[in-house]
């Protein structure tokens, strides 16, 4: 990756971080709430989704992380928003596959997730970047 194209993601992942999308949950019990921890760094977070026929209608999220678990979130609930359980779940794998450094899917559309590729340098970091992500998989598994 050339230093420009890092540096974009770079903003990009501060950009969300200091304005995060689709920040603080609802009291609506359309909403189905996860809640996940990685004590290794400290970050939690508590994920909604709201799934209508087997479409994320809407994400919500709040929580204490480091930037990048925060930042994460923000992009996550804008990623998978609008998208059926089964591209939700095909988005999902394939950013596992991309904060790992494996090979993704390009017929997949991973939106600005893209911008956590260098992740993979930094093995500690995977859980923090995925773990609002994990919490979404969990949601949409539960309600199956
Ligand atoms: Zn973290």
């Amino acid at each position: 990756m050339n230093n420009n194209l890092e540096q974009l993601y770079r903003q990009v992942i501060m950009e969300h971080y200091k304005n995060p999308k689709n920040k603080g949950l609802i009291n609506d019990e359309g909403y189905y709430t996860v809640h996940l921890n990685n004590p290794s760094c400290g970050d939690d977070v508590n994920v909604q989704v709201k799934i209508v026929d087997d479409v994320i209608v809407d994400i919500k999220h709040s929580g204490i992380g480091c930037s990048m678990c925060c930042s994460s979130a923000s992009i996550m609930s804008e990623t998978l928003k609008g998208k059926t359980t089964k591209e939700a779940l095909e988005i999902i794998d394939n950013f596992y596959e991309l904060v790992k450094g494996e090979k993704v899917n390009d017929k997949v559309d991973l939106g600005e997730s893209v911008v956590y590729t260098g992740v993979s340098k930094f093995p500690a970091r995977i859980k923090c970047v995925t773990l609002s992500w994990k919490a979404v998989e969990k949601g949409i598994n539960d309600k199956k």
